[in-house]
């Protein structure tokens, strides 16, 4: 299967087993937006928890907070987004479809290296042994055309972003012949800058509403909540704030499912520090989260850093972690050091100092921040196409199974009476009545023993436990494993150990 396939295949399991539906689908559905079933909903509460325990419960000097959604109008202003959140947004005038100008030039230069790429493994293949690859690059004729055509544009490209030259970036497009690919023509409009912030009107009458804005990040309720929360809570310098939430983008360009949606989940902390320390608490904050993300389980080599080279105005350090998708290697979080400049630019726009006496300095200043912003949804989407799995058994039917790490699995146990008889429901009954306190658990009692199993690998519930007529007298039942469909016999009143030392999220907490 190709990736592309196999991201189809994932979207359809998703919907299938009720992970991700499509919103307001019976009215065709609307772009970008997805709601999650009763399975995903589990799986995204987990992935929540796992992050909030981690960030306040292991950090004393972490706190939470929940702000709103809708703030000030200023709050906006003063944080940059009214004025720069912006993309640079194309139309065609055949097709009438909507596109990103830098998304469609690197789209375009990620196809050369593509090229250049088969080209190279082509040689590697008539060479074999004797292939020397930098070698190859240097000379073939063939890729020096293409990377030559690839610095060219690169540079253009660069060169364009460094001063917003939008005129330029078509001027790109056009140069390249880049084409719609609905129309297939390169008939486009002016590059134009599109504010991807929503907005609505508070208040009840027309002449007194005001315009308000659907947050873009969650990371400003916490800085305007800086004073409340370091007053109240009494925090010193070093100290946290996390919130998880949701965040509103207009996204031009809304496909890859979950990976870009128009409203989503973030998960942020700002944590404030001293000014001067804020590269060594970069480099820590880096550990600390690829660290969290490394102890899920789904391979150190599936995660990389990318360092930023070019900073935002207001950043001195910014690193993605990035995830093997379907799609490659994309950006999961963000984690940077900002400076100062968002206290600074509250405390000028609302005109209350925002400070913090240090007791140990002896003086007051205005605390510098470094941040890690996760989307939810992102993370989402790195467990589900991490686990999907189409296995091929050894009698030669295949199964599907979402090996989902066991701390986050929607479901943890599913209980099963081999039959709907001879007591088998009742036993199986109490016994789920037992164990819903501790996990989620599922009943079933439908269909054959072996379809249920095929169900259970489909949505990733780590055991499923099997009541028999054996179990009425020796009161054991059969447990199965998902991944390895190991079976064993288990006494009922041991069920409960063997599937906590599995599944509780406090496992995984302690490793980090
Ligand atoms: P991208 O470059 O992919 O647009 P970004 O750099 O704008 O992302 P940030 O503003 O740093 O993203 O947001 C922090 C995190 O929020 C991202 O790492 C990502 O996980 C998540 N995120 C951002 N935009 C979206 C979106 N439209 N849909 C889902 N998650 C998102």
């Amino acid at each position: 299967m190709t990736q592309d396939e196999l991201f189809k295949v994932l979207v359809a399991h998703c919907k299938e087993y009720g992970f991700i539906f499509p919103s307001s689908e019976i009215y065709d559905g609307l772009a970008a937006v997805y709601d999650y079933g009763q399975m995903g909903v589990e799986l995204k509460n987990n992935i929540k928890q796992y992050w909030w325990n981690a960030m306040t419960r292991l950090n004393e000097n972490i706190v939470g907070i929940d702000s709103c959604i809708f703030m000030h109008p200023r709050i906006w202003e003063a944080s940059g987004h009214v004025g720069a959140f912006n993309d640079p947004l194309i139309d065609n005038k055949d097709s009438k479809k909507r596109y990103r100008a830098d998304v469609l030039i690197e789209d375009f230069l990620a196809k050369i290296e593509e090229k250049v790429n088969k080209e190279v493994e082509k040689g590697r293949k008539r060479f074999g042994d004797a292939f020397d690859e930098a070698q190859f690059r240097a000379t073939n004729p063939n890729v020096l055309r293409e990377m030559a055509k690839y610095d060219e544009v690169h540079a253009r490209y660069k060169k364009a972003e460094d001063a917003n030259d939008l005129a330029e970036y078509r001027q790109i497009i056009i140069d390249n012949n880049i084409v719609c690919p609905i129309s297939g023509t390169c008939n486009w409009t002016d590059v134009r800058q599109f504010n991807l912030m929503f907005s609505t009107s508070m208040g009840s009458t027309a002449e007194g509403a005001n315009t308000i804005y659907l947050r873009p990040e969650t990371a400003q309720g916490i800085f305007v909540n800086y004073l409340n929360v370091q007053k109240t809570g009494r925090m010193k310098i070093p100290f946290g704030i996390a919130q998880i939430g949701k965040a509103f983008r207009n996204e031009i360009v809304a496909r890859q499912f979950i990976f870009r949606m128009r409203e989503f989940e973030q998960m942020e902390m700002q944590f404030f520090i001293k000014p001067g320390t804020e590269l060594e608490w970069f480099a820590k904050w880096k550990e600390q989260r690829m660290k969290w993300h490394v102890n899920i389980g789904m391979g150190a080599e599936n995660y990389r850093f990318h360092d930023h080279e070019k900073l935002a105005h207001y950043a001195n350090a910014a690193t993605d972690i990035e995830f093997q998708f379907p799609f490659g290697f994309k950006e999961l979080e963000g984690i940077h050091s900002r400076t100062n400049w968002d206290l600074g630019r509250h405390q000028q726009y609302s005109g209350r100092k925002i400070e913090y006496f240090d007791p140990e300095e002896g003086a007051a200043y205005t605390p510098y921040v470094v941040e890690t912003s996760i989307g939810v949804d992102r993370m989402v989407l790195a467990v589900l196409s991490h686990s999907l799995k189409e296995e091929k058994l050894d009698n030669g039917e295949t199964r599907v199974v979402m090996s989902i790490p066991a701390p986050l699995a929607p479901v943890k146990a599913a209980v099963l009476p081999l039959v709907k008889k001879d007591g088998l429901p009742e036993l199986a009954q109490k016994i789920m009545d037992d164990l819903k306190y501790d996990f989620n658990c599922q009943y079933e009692e439908k269909d054959s023993i072996g379809k249920r199993y095929r169900r259970q690998d489909a949505i990733g519930t780590p055991f499923c436990i099997t009541v028999d007529h054996q179990s009425l007298e020796d009161g054991c039942v059969t447990v199965r494993e998902r991944d390895t469909m190991s079976q064993e016999r288990v006494k009922i009143e041991d069920l409960r150990a063997l599937i906590d030392k599995r599944v509780n999220l406090n496992n995984l907490l302690r490793n980090l």
